[in-house]
């Protein structure tokens, strides 16, 4: 995929500069619009876009904001918020700032448990970035759509 210089510079300071911090590339090699590219790539398949995504973990922090302490969702959802003080800038320098909070969703039936923070939420659905792979907050489309039960809307 062609790199445009203005998602050069957002790689760069991802990879560098005071947004290394975040890890948002974790050990990923490939370029940012790779990363991109190839999460599209999973996605199309499933039937299923960064909305669908987006719009199920923004229902389940809904939740988990309302709660205090783990609550039960849809009878089978364990959801729980960790509020954590301060705020993270959106990497695509477009003046997004979001909390670092975080979600954390159990499916009970499967016994397997996935996280985000409220960042990951803006990511997925106005740039279309899971983050890369070995990202602290990498969200595995494939992975997210199983335990959340992500399914397309027919
Ligand atoms: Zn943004």
């Amino acid at each position: 995929m062609k790199q445009g210089p203005g998602t050069r510079r957002i790689e760069d300071n991802m990879r560098s500069g005071p947004l290394a911090a975040h890890q948002f590339l974790g050990r990923d090699l490939r370029s940012l619009a790779d990363i991109i590219l190839q999460d599209q790539l999973v996605l199309e398949p499933l039937g299923l876009t960064n909305a669908d995504i987006a719009q199920r973990m923004a229902y389940f922090s809904a939740h988990a904001e309302e709660g205090s302490g783990p609550t039960l969702v849809d009878g089978k959802f364990e959801v729980e918020r960790q509020e954590h003080k301060g705020g993270i800038p959106c990497p695509f320098s477009d003046n997004y700032q979001s909390t670092k909070s975080i979600t954390l969703v159990k499916n009970m039936q499967l016994g397997k448990t996935v996280q985000w923070s409220d960042l990951n939420i803006h990511l997925i659905a106005e740039h279309g970035f899971y983050e890369g792979e070995g990202a602290p907050f990498r969200v595995d489309p494939v992975e997210y759509a199983e335990v959340l039960e992500i399914r397309q809307l027919k």
